[in-house]
């Protein structure tokens, strides 16, 4: 077995702007249609993240089953990741975010956490138990402070 190292495994490097966004779908074949030409700018113009009917809602021309499509594409060629916020639909958001999200259980309230703060926890994790958290998939749950109702 190979010892750990100390540095996160590297997840792909995600684009650099909406061009490389573009160019990589390009590169990986299949047409780039509208709906993804839009799918993309709409996700490098809107900051934060947005469920699958978010983003048919600001897209109206394009349809539900195309919005689903696409957004697992844009995954799968590593422009956008999703994450699951608490109970709700996943949301999406443009792959590479430094930062974790914790959601208030019981207002539902989405803080987004530097993902360095975490390092220290994650580091200790991993040499103890020999176990990479993976705190983008999922959001952290927790209360506000000071509680809210
Ligand atoms: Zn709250
Ligand atoms: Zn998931």
């Amino acid at each position: 077995m190979r010892f750990v190292t100390t540095t996160a495994p590297r997840r792909r490097d995600p684009p650099v702007d909406r061009d490389d966004a573009l160019r990589r779908l390009r590169e990986g074949g299949g047409r780039l249609t509208a709906a993804k030409s839009a799918m993309v700018a709409l996700f490098f113009t809107e900051p934060g993240s947005m469920t699958a009917d978010e983003v048919g809602a600001r897209l109206p021309s394009v349809d539900e089953s195309t919005v689903y499509r696409v957004l697992a594409q844009l995954e799968q060629a590593g422009i956008v990741e999703h994450v699951h916020p608490g109970h709700g639909a996943a949301a999406y958001r443009l792959a590479g975010a430094d930062t974790v999200s914790v959601v208030c259980s019981v207002c539902e309230r989405v803080v987004d956490v530097d993902r360095a703060e975490l390092d220290e926890l994650v580091d200790r994790i991993r040499r103890r138990y020999g176990v990479e958290l993976d705190l983008h998939h999922f959001a952290l749950v927790g209360r506000c402070t000071p509680f809210c109702p």
